[in-house]
Order: C-alpha cells, then sequence, then structure tokens
C-alpha cells in the first residue's frame, strides 16, 4: 500500500454499517456525494449536490459538498467490527463511486492490503463517470476491486438518455473495460412498469450481457416509490409521480427473459 493512501479524502454522503444487499455477506457501505447522472427512479436525490448533469467528467473529489473523509476513517470503522464482517467486506457505492477515483481507489488498496487481513472490495457503480480517455486515473481502483454491480439503466439509447439524462456510452464503456480486466461483474437492471419491462427492453439487456464474458450474475430490481419523498423534502419534480412500484412477483419471468436473451445472443 502506498503510505499516503489512508490519508487520501472523498466526499461522502453516508456511510452504513450493516449492509445487506450490495455484495456478498455483510458489509460496510459507503455513500460517496455526487453524481453525474439524473436517474428519474433514483432513490438517492440527495446524493447529486450541485454536480451539474452537463458538468465534465473526471474526478470531483475536493471542492464539492459532501463530509469529507480520509481513508483512515472508513477503514477504522471497519476494523471496530471487523468479526462481523468475516464473509463481507466494503461496498462503496453513492452517487457515483468513479467520479471519485482517486478516494474511492486508495481506499480499496488499503482494504486490500489492511493488516489484519485483506477486504473484499465491491463497487457498485452506474459506470457513467468512466473516461475512456483517461483510464490511468482509474488504474488503482480497477487493479484492487474484487467485485462489481454494474447497473444497465435501459438498453436502448434514447430510453437511456430519457432515464437517465445521459447517454449508455460511457456505462458500455465500462462494462467493456471491466471484461477485459476480467474483473467479476454482476448486471443489476431496475424494473420500471411502462419503462423498462417491456419484452424488447429486457431481450436488449440480455444483449448487452452476452457481450461479457466476466458476467457473474444478474440482479432484477423491482422499482418502488420509496426515494419521492426525498424528492419533496428536496424541491425536486419527481418524474415518475403515478407510475406504480414494480411487483415482486415478477422478477422470476424477467430474468427468464432476459436470460433467455443473452442466451440466444450466445448461440445457446
Ligand atoms: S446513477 Fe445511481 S446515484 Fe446516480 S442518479 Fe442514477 S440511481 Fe441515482
Amino acid at each position: 500500500m502506498g503510505d499516503d493512501a489512508v490519508d487520501v479524502v472523498g466526499r461522502l454522503h453516508s456511510i452504513e454499517t450493516f449492509g445487506t444487499v450490495d455484495g456478498p455477506g455483510v458489509r460496510l457501505v459507503v455513500f460517496v456525494q455526487g453524481c453525474p447522472m439524473r436517474c428519474a427512479y433514483c432513490h438517492n436525490p440527495d446524493t447529486w449536490d450541485e454536480v451539474p448533469a452537463d458538468a465534465p467528467f473526471g474526478d470531483q473529489s475536493g471542492a464539492r459538498p459532501g463530509t469529507p473523509s480520509t481513508v483512515a476513517h472508513v477503514l477504522d470503522m471497519f476494523e471496530r467490527n471487523r468479526a462481523f464482517y468475516r464473509h463481507g467486506g466494503i461496498t462503496v457505492t453513492g452517487g457515483e463511486p468513479l467520479a471519485q477515483p482517486g478516494f474511492v481507489g486508495a481506499l480499496f488498496e488499503a482494504a486490500h492490503s489492511a493488516p489484519a487481513g485483506r477486504v473484499h472490495t465491491c463497487l457498485d457503480t452506474s459506470g457513467a463517470a468512466w473516461d475512456p480517455e483517461r483510464p490511468d486515473r482509474f488504474e488503482r481502483l480497477l487493479a484492487n476491486t474484487d467485485l462489481v454491480l454494474l447497473d444497465i439503466k435501459h438498453s436502448d439509447a434514447e430510453g437511456h438518455r430519457d432515464l437517465c439524462g445521459r447517454g449508455p456510452e460511457r456505462p458500455l464503456a465500462f462494462g467493456d473495460e471491466l471484461a477485459r480486466r476480467r474483473i467479476p461483474t454482476v448486471i443489476r437492471h431496475v424494473v420500471v412498469p411502462g419503462i423498462t419491462d417491456d419484452p424488447d427492453e429486457l431481450a436488449g439487456v440480455g444483449r448487452i450481457m452476452a457481450r461479457w464474458d466476466n458476467v457473474v450474475g444478474l440482479d432484477v430490481l423491482p422499482y418502488h416509490t420509496m426515494g419521492e419523498a426525498k424528492y419533496e423534502a428536496l424541491g425536486i419534480p419527481y418524474r415518475l409521480a403515478g407510475v406504480e412500484p414494480m411487483d415482486p412477483g415478477r422478477v422470476p419471468s424477467i430474468r427468464k427473459r432476459i436470460m433467455e436473451a443473452r442466451a440466444a445472443a450466445l448461440g445457446r
């Protein structure tokens, strides 16, 4: 580990000490502040802060809102309860972790070389802040990432722009990079009734998955409306007002449709 890794500062939204849905086992889940996307269903709009939707991509660590926190502070929280996380590790989510590659890279490197033993690292990302022109900025991060949870927001480019305010180019390029590096990746797809659940859309997700042979799983996540109250509190219009939550009972059939499309794309 570089001597400086523990001193690197990130901008955090919050830290959850008992995470059970973002990676294997019980995990310390770090929510970073700031995201360049504007997904209509985002249940964490309080992580957006003032990073404008048209901001240049790049490392947004530093002069932005959020609680400054060092790598040492996060690791200390983990170590205080290490026994508790025996089959888990540390997940960084957000907000968008790739928008702070310096901090997350230092945290993951420090986790891997922790004196009390290597800590499993998981990156939960939309891929939207990946910069294919500057892969060097992400080297430390990707060299120390054990698992990625990668969102496929919408398989259609126009649908992606409508839903998220940005196109799918960077997320897809990031998926290609993960495949090139053979980093185990779980694909996540939030299913919004009437928006991301039609058969063509689901087949498109399956075809995208088929591009990458490092994919080790698929999470079908039912859209819910629990974040709506945050929009009210923040004074942000909720674009999905009136859209019903997805019935979780549909998950198996949706999953089957995506996996069948993937198999067909692979000629299986
Ligand atoms: S990428 Fe994640 S944090 Fe960013 S707007 Fe979309 S759902 Fe919210």
